[in-house]
């Protein structure tokens, strides 16, 4: 079988051929395609990053086992890994953390096995950002109940094959109430397939606080995107360093293995580069393939390498300083001495696509348009922000104005520091249409700047939007 190997920029080539050596020692019974991703590819003109002759072999084999990527930096270079991550509709970001024996941990939390899984898609990850005023940046963040549902589905899945008893949602429902709390109703809800696994919830900040202080209390966690991609760190220290956090892009036909770390630009060709995270990656990759065996057989090698490069050699001496070389050399020592699996063939059905999917839940029964919050520009007070809209008229009432997502009309305080950008709330208690709405934004239009709008939607009796201001 064949799978698509980028092997990266940085220490990229260090790290993947060391693996690739092991993985040939240990008889995996895969052909490798390897292609072109990364700086070169964005240097020579492609911004994406990824070669016609890269997207061709990823969708022809279903498997890419990546090295690290270097995004250039400035002129609005996209990140390669997110890029492939996108394109490829990699839903879940599954990584396993472990100890092992002799990798000191900074907390000294030893034999732990917890699994995290992170929204891969969504989230503030589009990048979907505008500069408002000259003073006011805006980033869209996206979150979606198909996209909520596919990931925590997955998620279960996971925790029933690991036979967990718990999986946790992590979010900021409690401030984000629209966004974190779609994320948060779709967990309880894909919950209630799985009745043998019980599912709580936590708010990320108390998580990250609980997870330095005993990670073992979680077992399995599910996350959004961007607090995903923040605790999945702090959990990659807890466990000895970005150097022992493999991970997984899964998705519905493409999947993408590769290490958490980067290209670490201060040690290329120093010899230093530890393969471990990219080895654990390469690991998870067997097992997705069915070749368990051989992911076991390479695992009980690393303990074996792991622990010997990591024990001090005397008392009192120094433990040597980590070397590629030496963990390659002593990787392949180890696996000698270790029964080498046979014969087993790697399976993975590929789910063909000829365009892109739409996912829809079905239609709510009722959507009724309430109003209007409109984005405008105006370095004038509240006060004669307000005085102006006031004088709108129509049929849509002035309710709300506030700045910086804190109300400054028709109550607020002299304390409360604004720029130059503020949002106007129109609404009504009759249902109102879309063309009224639109006529609202274009009186707004004839004496502020216009910013943005968002339309007041309430869907099956539930009011869609936030209230005047941030509540906790
Ligand atoms: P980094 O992960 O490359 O380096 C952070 C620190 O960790 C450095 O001190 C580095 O030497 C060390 N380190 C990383 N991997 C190591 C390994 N295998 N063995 C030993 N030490 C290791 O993070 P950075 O410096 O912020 O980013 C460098 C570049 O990598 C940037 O261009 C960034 O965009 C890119 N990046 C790519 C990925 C990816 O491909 N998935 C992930 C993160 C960063």
């Amino acid at each position: 079988m064949k799978i698509s190997v980028a092997q990266g920029d940085g220490v990229g080539p260090e790290v993947m051929g060391s693996v690739l050596q092991i993985f040939e020692k240990a008889r995996v019974p895969l052909d490798y395609e390897h292609v072109e991703m990364g700086k070169q590819v964005v240097l020579a003109g492609d911004v994406t990053g990824i070669s016609t002759e890269a997207r061709d072999s990823v969708e022809s084999t279903g498997i890419l086992f990546k090295g690290p990527m270097e995004t250039p930096k400035g002129g609005g270079h996209k990140s390669v890994n997110v890029t492939a991550r996108k394109l490829w509709g990699t839903f879940a970001n599954k990584r396993v953390y472990r100890t092992f024996p002799g990798v000191p941990t900074p907390t000294g939390v030893h034999g732990l096995h917890l699994t995290m899984i992170r929204e891969n898609i969504e989230d503030t990850y589009g990048a979907v950002e505008h500069m408002q005023t000259h003073d006011v940046a805006q980033c869209r963040r996206f979150i979606t109940r198909p996209g909520s549902e596919q990931v925590h589905r997955y998620t279960f899945e996971v925790a029933a094959r690991k036979g967990a008893r718990r999986v946790t949602c992590a979010h900021k429902a409690n401030i984000m109430k629209m966004t974190d709390g779609l994320f948060l109703e779709a967990f309880y809800d894909v919950a209630k397939d799985y009745p043998q696994i019980e599912a709580d919830d936590v708010i990320v900040d108390a998580l990250a606080m609980r997870l330095v202080q005993d990670p073992s209390e979680f077992e399995v966690v599910v996350l959004p995107n961007l607090q995903g991609d923040i605790i999945t760190d702090l959990t990659a220290g807890i466990v000895g360093g970005l150097a022992y956090a493999p991970s997984a892009n899964i998705g519905e036909s493409i999947c993408i293995f590769e290490a958490v770390h980067g290209t670490a630009p201060d040690i290329i060709g120093k010899d230093l580069a530890n393969p471990t995270a990219l080895l654990l990656s390469g690991t998870m990759m067997l097992r997705h393939l069915g070749l368990v065996a051989h992911a076991a057989v390479i695992e009980t090698a690393l303990e074996r390498t792991l622990w010997s490069m990591h024990k001090r050699p005397d008392l009192g001496q120094p433990i040597p300083a980590f070397r590629t070389s030496v963990f390659t050399e002593k990787m392949l020592d180890a696996l000698d001495g270790l029964d080498i699996p046979q014969g087993q063939i790697p399976r993975l059905e590929i789910h063909r696509r000829s365009e892109p999917s739409m996912r829809v839940t079905p239609e709510p029964s009722t959507t009724v348009l309430r109003g209007v919050d409109v984005f405008l520009e105006s370095d004038l007070s509240p006060k004669r922000v307000e005085e102006q809209l006031s004088a709108l008229g129509g049929w849509l009432k002035l309710t709300m104005i506030s700045n910086r997502g804190t109300q400054v009309s028709p109550v607020g305080s002299a304390y409360t520091d604004c720029v130059n950008h503020y949002r106007a709330r129109f609404e009504t208690e009759q249902p109102v249409s879309q063309h009224e709405i639109v006529s609202q934004i274009g009186a707004v239009g004839e004496r502020f700047r216009l910013c943005g709008a968002e339309w007041l939607r309430e869907i099956d009796g539930a009011q869609g939007y936030s209230l005047a201001q941030g509540q906790s």
